[in-house]
């Protein structure tokens, strides 16, 4: 996944050094963010960059406020953008996404015209401006939110608005 010819020497001996790192360092990483890598992020690991960025957002393209974040970007059968055309002719794009705080659902779920076979539907709207953001598709247990992506914009780094 990342070019180990491109790197100048010092810092191949650095991602040697980051690769030498016993692999458990990231896995806990993920799920413990601020803990472990505030000791490895004096050397600047590369490996460790994923799991310390700072979350970018994606903004409601309305108001502004903060709707998910890009690092909860899935796929769904295989595709993390899908392209739908609703029974009114409108064309959406939407990205999928295991979660988006900055979104309310409204109304029932409904099983008519599903997108995803066999997934149940409850419209998205933002919290602040109540415009109207996507989907959520529930089946049973699984849940995972379709996010129309000309709705939203992206931000920069937490600090932002
Ligand atoms: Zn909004």
């Amino acid at each position: 996944m990342i070019g180990l010819m491109q790197q100048r020497p010092s810092s191949f001996q650095s991602r040697l050094a980051a690769k030498a790192a016993p692999p458990v360092l990231s896995i806990l990483a993920k799920g413990n963010a601020g803990v472990l890598l505030s000791t490895e992020e004096s050397s600047t690991s590369p490996l460790s960059d994923e799991a310390a960025a700072p979350a970018i957002w994606l903004n409601c393209i309305q108001c502004g406020s903060k709707i998910a974040r890009c690092n909860d970007r899935i796929e769904v059968n295989d595709k993390h953008e899908h392209t739908f055309i609703n029974p009114a002719g409108v064309i959406y794009r939407i990205g999928c996404f295991s979660a988006s705080p900055g979104a309310f659902e409204v109304g029932q779920a409904s099983s008519e015209f599903a997108w995803f076979r066999g997934y149940e539907w409850r419209c998205l709207c933002c919290a602040v401006c109540e415009v109207h953001l996507g989907w959520t598709f529930t089946q049973s247990a699984a849940r995972f939110c379709g996010l129309i992506l000309d709705q939203l914009s992206e931000g920069s780094a937490d600090a932002a608005r």
